[in-house]
């Protein structure tokens, strides 16, 4: 539209990908109603809240206290912050007080509150491909430039490469483990790698690159694997979760950032304030905070998840499309069967499933499939993409 504005314009043309197969989709509906098209483009997640959400929000609710739904700190009720700060404490194996606690809208509020205090114009925040396509409007929206990074087979990152791109001008890098599209769960010791080489330029340089984590599945990994703390692994690290995927609160917008007790990180709390403020989410869902004590440990049934990603999976590889194992979420990433991965996903909307391409992803030959079908549909799925695979 020529009376938008031409940052606008540059920000919603980005990310094209998930909506044009969501648009193909679309059309094909209106042409022909009756066609059974399963939908694996989006990524929002089906299981409903575990029970306790619904019954935490009428307690809460039924207390009726004063005041309670009116503004409040922008970081968050301190209860809550203290809850969080205590339980984050153990499991993060570093010290978090209530004061290294802010409530988000969302984890992607939380990446934005970030990125609006490190980042000027003209500065470079690195990101790892495959990564979520949102980074990318993210980032430019603070008229930095991101810097993407390539991953192995495996899809854990590249340290060399890594290292090659940082410059004078990265502040920030952001990573996604678990991730999304991949499943990866990136090792120990590449984050103890990311961190090692941060530190070293540090040291040599002066520079203090800020390490974000972007962490929404990471509470739904499968058999019992542990993710990384990343608070313990560098200094200067900021970890953000969100209740969105793990107990299924997506459209409530509740999530928190945090960060270790540190002398140097005195008084950020405070930036952050001012940071939402400047963005205009002043503060996370009031309601949504009240209930986090009573469901943090709640989540929901990640064994569903797991059945469906290993049965696509096996139906796929006994077709010969490879997929590396994912370690958490739902979302899969196998391997294009022909090298060309958006006339790969357009051409099996006319079979009837709709995938995004990996090149959406910054990952050409891929293909992305988010499983938040019931098994009997993904099990379709999986065997229409096989027999598509048998007739190329
Ligand atoms: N980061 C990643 C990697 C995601 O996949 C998503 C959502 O799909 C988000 C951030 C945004 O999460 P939220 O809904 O909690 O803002």
């Amino acid at each position: 539209q020529e009376f938008y504005a031409k940052k606008f314009n540059e920000l919603a043309s980005v990310g094209g990908d998930i909506r044009r197969m969501f648009m193909l989709g679309q059309k094909l509906l209106q042409e022909n109603p009756q066609i059974d098209l399963i939908d694996l483009s989006l990524g929002n997640p089906d299981l409903e809240p575990p029970e306790i959400v619904t019954s935490s929000i009428i307690k809460v609710l039924e207390k009726h206290e004063k005041g309670s739904h009116r503004y409040m700190d922008f970081a968050g009720l301190v209860d809550v912050r203290k809850f969080l700060a205590q339980e984050l404490s153990h499991s993060e194996h570093v010290n978090i007080n209530e004061e290294t606690v802010y409530l988000t809208v969302g984890a992607a509020g939380g990446i934005h509150i970030l990125l609006r205090v490190f980042l000027d114009q003209g500065d470079e925040a690195i990101i790892f491909a495959p990564y979520f396509p949102e980074y990318i409007p993210y980032i430019s929206n603070y008229n930095a430039k991101p810097v993407v990074v390539n991953c192995d087979e495996l899809h854990e990152p590249n340290l060399e490469d890594f290292r090659s791109k940082i410059s004078e001008k990265t502040k920030v890098v952001l990573i996604n483990s678990p991730n999304n599209p991949s499943g990866a769960l990136y090792s120990k010791e590449t984050i103890e790698g990311i961190a090692s080489i941060l530190e070293e330029h540090r040291r040599k340089t002066g520079q203090c690159i800020q390490l974000i984590s972007d962490e929404p599945y990471s509470r739904i990994v499968f058999r019992n694997k542990t993710v990384p703390s990343i608070l313990e692994s560098y200094r200067y690290s900021w970890l953000i979760r969100s209740f969105s995927k793990d107990i299924g609160l997506a459209g409530e917008r509740i999530g928190f950032v945090a960060w270790s007790e540190d002398k140097t990180k005195l008084g950020f709390i405070n930036a952050l304030r001012n940071s939402a403020r400047c963005l205009g989410f002043v503060g996370a869902p009031r309601l949504m905070q009240r209930i986090l004590p009573h469901v943090y440990h709640a989540r929901v049934d990640v064994g569903i998840y797991e059945e469906r990603v290993s049965k696509f999976i096996q139906i796929l590889s006994e077709a010969g499309i490879k997929t590396i194992q994912p370690a958490a979420g739902f979302f899969v990433f196998p391997k294009s069967p022909i090298p060309d991965d958006r006339a790969f996903c357009d051409s099996l909307v006319s079979k009837g499933v709709l995938c995004v391409p990996g090149s959406g992803f910054g990952c050409p030959g891929y293909f992305r499939a988010s499983l938040t079908q019931n098994i009997d549909r993904i099990e379709e799925s999986a065997k229409r993409i096989s027999n598509y695979k048998k007739d190329i």
